[in-house]
């Protein structure tokens, strides 16, 4: 059987005034990630993951920030291009882990609803969206609420 697996990173910072989109979900909170697009730390480390496991570059290189395309763009529409871009070239997911590491609000009670929105997306079943979250135990960044990191790793395969 062919099949890869890809790791992506992301960090976005916390900023007040933003709304927290996380997991394609959005989350009551007062402060959001700052970014071009919708700034969903989360999905842009499962695409980065998805990305590079199909040897396709990174999130950057196919939706650049200068890009006025996706200036406040959903981020489940970048990962959908992202699961197209994969099918066309014969990749379909296979699964996908991700951790989201921040220190507030609590993710928890979130995941569930995340991992709803995200299997149809990546044409999967639900038990094949893995997503943790941690704080950063108020170390650093994480820690001092100025920002999130994301963290994903997963396996495609050809269809
Ligand atoms: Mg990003």
């Amino acid at each position: 059987m062919d099949i890869r697996v890809g790791f992506g990173f992301d960090v976005h910072q916390l900023v007040v005034g933003r709304p927290l989109w996380l997991g394609g979900v959005l989350i009551p909170h007062e402060k959001g990630c700052d970014g071009h697009s919708d700034a969903d730390v989360l999905l842009h480390a499962i695409c980065d993951a998805l990305l590079g496991a199909a040897a396709l570059r990174d999130i950057g290189f196919h939706f650049p920030n200068t890009d006025a395309r996706w200036k406040g763009a959903d981020s489940k529409d970048l990962l959908r291009e992202v699961v197209r871009l994969l099918l066309e070239r014969g990749w379909r997911v296979g699964n996908v882990d991700a951790t989201l590491c921040l220190e507030q609000p609590k993710i928890n009670p979130h995941i569930p609803e995340m991992v709803r929105v995200l299997a149809p997306i990546l044409g999967v079943a639900e038990d094949c969206v893995s997503i943790k979250a941690t704080t950063n135990e108020k170390l650093g960044y994480v820690g001092s609420e100025n920002g999130a990191n994301a963290y994903a790793v997963c396996l495609i395969q050809k269809k």
